[in-house]
């Protein structure tokens, strides 16, 4: 029996290395440090691995699992969508009632200017959509971002890339766009008669969750104004709840032109979209027709799990308690490592003192049984982006190992 025993874990752990091999030979690679948990399953806040090690889920995919993992009534819209159809036409042809009962939400829950919406398959194509939408609406070419922003990797959204050495190599990339600095409000006036639209995060994420201070957002807003450019908002991140408002903007008493929308709104399904005025968005219809195509956006299945997700999130106190959890967040993560804890409801970033202790904290969490993740450009940050139905009992838990963790990085520091 024990000889048994011994042979079965001998040929898991074979079977084991034998996917980690195959995940590096054949699977793209984009850094040479995947966290390589190989995933049994996951539900609510928490993910499961095959050694059935427990994760406390900090990141939820990057700020993209807004309601947990199979959350059940999101699992079951599925589901039933499942049993009717999967994907039947290219975008826009076909009437799906899961993708205009999402189109419908989001604009009841948006200030009516926003009522159209272009379904997407991801962040980035949606990015792309509403660089199109501007150019074609103002006739105009210059596109202004802001430095240390990250829109997407698709050409458009990386020329977007707010940090040079992540855009060179890529070169050429598309042509008048420019840059000017978040929060800067000097560098407003860098927007001007050529300018067809200013993309801006609501929150900056990748450069370490900055919010926008001193009326930024409605400042950019009245000048984009005043030259006839489109403000465009990428609310990828902040948007779907995640800032205690269902949109990021809404805390910033500013309206834009177009906003971007994609992760949350999922409910763990890859989804974008764009959203503007009917005026704005004729434009990609018009001379010429199909402005924008896709085959994959609005899929049913996505869109039946993306309503169903909206419906908890707009319908729950979810929002209201992201703020609360904020709250507790900020009281139990007091450290000396610590210099600060910035954004907003549950989309904060924990700022170290230095990366070298951001790594080892990432690193030491997953030991611990708790996911943490870094951001793309503040290496001093470490995320703290878990499921807006994350309990107290959860972020107190999580929060405990991060404090820990600290005191024995500290320890070993000094
Ligand atoms: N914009 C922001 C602010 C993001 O955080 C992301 C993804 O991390 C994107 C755009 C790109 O979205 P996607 O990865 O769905 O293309």
């Amino acid at each position: 029996m024990k000889k048994l025993t011994q042979l079965m874990n001998f040929l898991t752990k074979l079977k084991k290395e034998k996917i980690k091999k195959d995940f590096h030979k054949y699977q793209a690679q984009v850094t040479p440090y995947p966290l390589e948990i190989e995933i049994k399953r996951a539900e609510g806040s928490y993910i499961y691995d095959t050694d059935d090690n427990k994760y406390l889920d900090f990141i939820a995919g990057v700020s993209a699992c807004s309601v947990g993992h199979c959350h059940p009534q999101v699992v079951e819209a599925i589901k039933k969508q499942l049993d009717k159809y999967l994907h039947v036409m290219v975008y826009g042809e076909f009437i799906l009632k899961p993708a205009v009962d999402l189109t419908k939400l989001l604009s009841k829950n948006l200030p009516k200017e926003l009522s159209s919406t272009y379904l997407t398959n991801s962040g980035a194509e949606a990015i792309e959509g509403a660089i199109k939408l501007a150019r074609r609406f103002t006739g105009k070419k210059e596109i202004i971002g802001a430095n240390n922003a990250y829109h997407g990797s698709t050409l458009g959204a990386l020329t977007l890339m707010g940090l040079k050495e992540n855009r060179k190599p890529f070169e050429p990339l598309i042509p008048e766009v420019n840059f000017i600095n978040f929060n800067d409000i000097n560098d407003i006036s860098k927007i001007t008669n050529k300018t067809a639209g200013v993309i801006l995060e609501t929150i900056q994420g990748a450069a370490g969750f900055i919010e926008p201070k001193n009326n930024y957002l409605k400042l950019v807003s009245k000048r984009c104004k005043e030259v006839g450019a489109l403000l465009i908002l990428d609310e990828i991140q902040p948007g779907i709840g995640r800032t205690g408002k269902l949109f990021g903007f809404e805390n910033y008493d500013c309206k834009p032109d177009i906003i971007v929308i994609g992760k949350g709104l999922g409910g763990g399904m890859p989804i974008g979209a764009f959203i503007s005025s009917k005026k704005i968005m004729n434009t990609i219809s018009d001379n010429p027709i199909l402005g924008h195509i896709t085959t994959f956006g609005g899929n049913p299945v996505i869109a039946a799990s993306a309503l169903e997700t909206l419906k908890i999130i707009t319908s729950s106190s979810l929002m209201k308690e992201a703020l609360k959890k904020e709250i507790v967040i900020r009281n139990i993560l007091k450290h000396e490592l610590i210099t600060e804890i910035r954004g907003k409801g549950l989309m904060l970033a924990i700022i170290l003192k230095n990366s070298t202790i951001a790594d080892k904290l990432v690193i030491g969490a997953k030991k611990k049984g708790l996911l943490l993740f870094w951001l793309l450009i503040e290496k001093k940050a470490v995320r703290v982006t878990p499921p807006l139905t994350i309990s107290e009992k959860e972020i107190s838990l999580g929060c405990k190992v991060i404090i820990d963790l600290l005191d024995e990085i500290n320890k070993d520091v000094n």
